[in-house]
């Protein structure tokens, strides 16, 4: 399969996520043209505004629900990549289906539409999660893309809505990306584009989206604010949740970079990419901040305590690093630059104790 070059046309679905902004951006310094689907015009014109710099190259198409049947015929006529990175991130559903229908509909709806309306396109991407990789693993483990997170499947099936949020979300992107490949599988003489999946663990990094408030903040984003901020929480952060590692991080303009160089590179057809940096437990990032201009801004923690989970397992980011050459932002400067754009963003004196729909988990 060919790699695409701009000025190609690429579809970003989910265009008003926090990653999509950053892959719309990164997509249009690379001079590719872009069309990003949002649920509404208000999003829409807020990125229009947002990319204004680069000309006409950025336009928007509203598909308001992406579970529909045929919801992408129309958005994938006449382009020649699509970028699907739309899907449920939040820890609040009360049953599986509230994130499996959107995840798994939207997944294979794309590709679909693409199969039966996008003659043109050459290579579908989708923004899978590290979710559908991790599973119970012993310390040090090293997860890699061959592995498959049939834990949280199995928790959701047996447990149905009691199983807890984190679970169903996982499953749903574990779900969604099997449902992904087996369509490439069940229809490989008649398609003429491949896949790629990209896993990123928990992403960080500075957001250029729309966000209302604080409040409204995406997921990821969010915890980081309430574990790193001072006084985002009613009371600071227990010493074990500052001290435990939840899992792997990754800068979201690394993120957004692996997902345009999946585009550019012929080799990335076919393949899995886990995207992240190394495992963090959340006093790491303050350890950095402390002693820098940003340390009145942030949580003191306990600085002098060692890890909680000194060895823990992680996702190995190397194939795409080998693959598409992503050379990861490390913790030090993640850890500035989100606290940075959220502070310009939110000033702290502003803050208020948070209300609370997200819970932290090994999930991204
Ligand atoms: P955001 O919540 O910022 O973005 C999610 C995007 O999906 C938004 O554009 C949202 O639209 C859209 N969306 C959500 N639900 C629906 C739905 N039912 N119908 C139509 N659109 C919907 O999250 P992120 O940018 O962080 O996540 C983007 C992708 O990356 C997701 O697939 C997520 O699973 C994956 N991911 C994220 C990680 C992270 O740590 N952030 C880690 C690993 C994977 P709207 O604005 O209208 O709500």
């Amino acid at each position: 399969m060919p790699a695409v070059q701009p000025p190609a046309v690429v579809l970003v679905t989910g265009a008003s996520g926090f990653i999509a902004a950053w892959i719309i951006q990164r997509l249009l310094e690379a001079r590719f043209n872009v069309v990003g689907t949002v649920r509404s015009h208000d999003k829409g014109k807020f990125l229009q505004e947002l990319y204004k710099g680069f000309g006409d190259k950025f336009t928007y198409a509203i598909i308001e629900d992406i579970a529909k049947n045929g919801a992408f015929d129309e958005a994938v006529k006449n382009v020649d990549v699509v970028v699907h990175t739309a899907s449920p991130i939040h820890f609040s559903a009360k049953s599986p289906d509230e994130y499996n229908v959107p995840a798994i509909r939207g997944t294979v709806g794309v590709l679909e539409s693409v199969a039966n309306n996008g003659a043109k396109v050459k290579r579908v991407i989708i923004t899978s999660s590290v979710s559908s990789v991790l599973h119970p693993a012993p310390d040090g483990y090293a997860y890699t893309e061959d592995d498959w997170n049939d834990h949280d499947v199995k928790q959701v099936e047996e447990k149905g809505d009691k199983a807890s949020p984190v679970s169903m979300y996982n499953a749903s992107k574990v779900l969604a990306e099997r449902a992904a490949w087996k369509f490439i599988e069940g229809n490989k003489d008649k398609i003429a584009f491949d896949l790629v999946t990209i896993m990123p663990s928990f992403v960080l990094g500075p957001t250029i989206h729309q966000v209302k408030d604080a409040s409204s903040l995406n997921t990821s984003i969010s915890l980081f604010r309430k574990y790193i901020i001072a006084n985002a929480l009613p009371a600071p952060p227990s010493k074990e949740s500052l001290l435990t590692s939840p899992g792997g991080y990754v800068d979201v303009r690394d993120v957004a970079e692996a997902h345009v160089q999946s585009i550019l590179r012929d080799q990335a057809g076919d393949q899995r990419f886990i995207t992240s940096a190394g495992s963090f437990h959340w006093q790491e990032f303050l350890n950095h901040l402390i002693g820098t201009p940003l340390e009145d801004a942030v949580n003191k923690g306990y600085p002098s305590e060692p890890s909680l989970t000194p060895n823990p397992p992680y996702s190995n980011g190397e194939k795409a690093t080998k693959i598409l050459g992503i050379q990861y932002i490390d913790k030090k400067q993640v850890a500035h630059d989100t606290t940075s754009s959220l502070i310009q963003r939110f000033p702290v004196q502003a803050t208020k104790p948070a209300e609370s729909s997200t819970r932290t988990g090994e999930s991204s």
